[in-house]
């Protein structure tokens, strides 16, 4: 049915990048022979899932929207693509995004934008639109996104689907092809928190391959979305970013965040206001880690491991180094040639100290931000994003005006701690999303005050 959604409605969305027809309908009937013999694998054994291109699949094309990997199959499956595989979840196929995830409306992609299902005209999200554009278009009931700076609750908020990112650690990165490695998370997006959770759990947990994965349980996180979707919320410390809400926030998306507070007030939570002060230099203190962070991690791209490799006009017998300059000129888009630029200066000596050492100062601040709130609150809640879905094109030359889109999510991500964007319904027609963060390790209670505000 969802390979036949694709066909449907795709060329009008273009979630996907590559589908997999006949891989999903092998793995559905081998998924069909295992139920019937009463040996399910797993809760989530014969449904579909999607998969953001940017985690790697044995066997199935990988470019990470970007030319320079066009036509790469990588020899190994990512950890989290593993177990959605031992735990019998057919794979559709992989879901379009920014080039290297860098962006927040899918239309750095280097194959065209994807379209946000509810209007056309308008953007689903990014980086991982294509992953929330397919659930929310019903092409697929599950998708993987990653979330270095809102990634996968941006999209979420903004095709009324819900998104989790999970504590830093919590799900493995190995096969995840690294944007910011200090920042980078994998996880669910779909339809309903109670999904989400069980698609967690699957996913979650620890990985010897990946040296920051975190060999702790983080709670319970099905009992917890079945709890909080009974309404019980009683007795917990909701804390209200100051700093999250107000200005700058379309008064649409301000007024479904104030009811969805008002729902959990009335379920027995008690609402406290708490202040992060530092929570407004998070975006500069984020624009300069990660592009440091990724233009490090993009030099594997040299031309001669991965992917295509051009030859520069006119010469000769090129050397290595002409045929990494004219391959990366080809190979990567604006977006990304801007934030290795960014990224290579701000690492470069003499300007360390100024830009790479003072953003790392300020994640400190910030995680200090977090502690503080976490003892008034046993949860913090904003609006994910600042607006709807805007325009397609509307905020394409205006880098900055495009970052603003992350304000609310990026703190999470500078710090560690576990975040969830649950719809909130529609403002001015367009889905807003609501956002849930708990201290590390406490990815239960995103879920429970989640599914409670669902
Ligand atoms: N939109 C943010 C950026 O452009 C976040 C991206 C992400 O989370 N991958 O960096």
């Amino acid at each position: 049915a969802h390979l036949e959604r694709i066909a449907v409605v795709d060329a009008a969305v273009h979630s996907f990048l590559h589908v997999d027809a006949e891989g999903a309908l092998a793995a559905a009937e081998e998924s069909d022979a295992r139920r019937a013999r009463g040996e399910a694998a797993s809760r989530l054994d014969g449904v579909p899932i999607a998969v953001k291109d940017v985690l790697t699949t044995k066997g199935m094309p990988t470019t990470c929207g970007s030319k320079i990997l066009e036509g790469w199959v990588p020899p190994y499956d990512a950890t989290v693509v593993q177990r959605l595989r031992a735990a019998g979840l057919p794979m559709l196929g992989k879901t379009n995004m920014d080039e290297f995830a860098m962006g927040s409306s899918t239309e750095h992609s280097a194959y065209g934008p994807t379209r946000n299902p509810w209007d056309l005209d308008r953007i689903p999200g990014g980086s991982g639109g294509g992953s929330a554009a397919a659930v929310s278009a019903f092409e697929a009931p599950l998708a993987l996104g990653t979330d270095t700076g809102g990634s996968i609750r941006q999209p979420a908020a903004v095709t009324g689907s819900v998104g989790v990112k999970p504590t830093y650690g919590g799900v493995s990165r190995y096969g995840l092809v690294a944007m910011a490695n200090s920042l980078d998370q994998v996880g669910p997006v779909t339809r309903t928190v109670l999904d989400a959770a069980l698609l967690h759990e699957l996913i979650g947990g620890h990985d010897p391959l990946d040296s920051t994965s975190i060999d702790q349980p983080m709670g319970d996180l099905v009992a917890a979305a079945q709890q909080g979707a009974a309404g019980d919320v009683r007795g917990l410390r909701v804390g209200v970013v100051k700093e999250l809400t107000g200005e700058g926030y379309q008064a649409g998306v301000q007024e479904r965040f104030d009811e969805a507070v008002a729902v959990l007030v009335e379920a027995g939570a008690e609402v406290v206001e708490v202040s992060c002060p530092n929570f407004v230099h998070a975006l500069a203190a984020y624009y300069l880690i990660m592009p440091s962070e990724a233009s490090s991690n993009l030099a594997r791209f040299d031309a001669m491991r991965y992917g295509i490799r051009v030859l520069p006009d006119g010469v000769d017998a090129p050397s290595a180094e002409e045929v990494m300059r004219a391959t990366r000129d080809a190979g990567f888009g604006d977006e990304v040639k801007r934030r290795i630029i960014l990224g290579t200066y701000a690492l470069s000596s003499g300007y360390y100290d100024a830009y790479y050492g003072r953003a790392q100062q300020i994640r400190t601040l910030i995680s200090q931000d977090f502690a503080a709130a976490f003892t008034q609150a046993d949860v913090l809640v904003s609006p994910t994003a600042p607006t709807t879905a805007f325009k397609l094109g509307e905020k394409l030359d205006d880098p900055v005006a495009m970052y603003l889109n992350d304000l609310a999510t990026i703190p999470a991500n500078l710090a560690g701690v576990p975040g969830i964007s649950v719809p909130s319904g529609l403002a001015d027609g367009l889905p807003a999303g609501f956002q849930v963060l708990a201290p590390a390790l406490a990815d239960d209670r995103v879920y429970r005050v989640g599914a409670a505000v669902e």
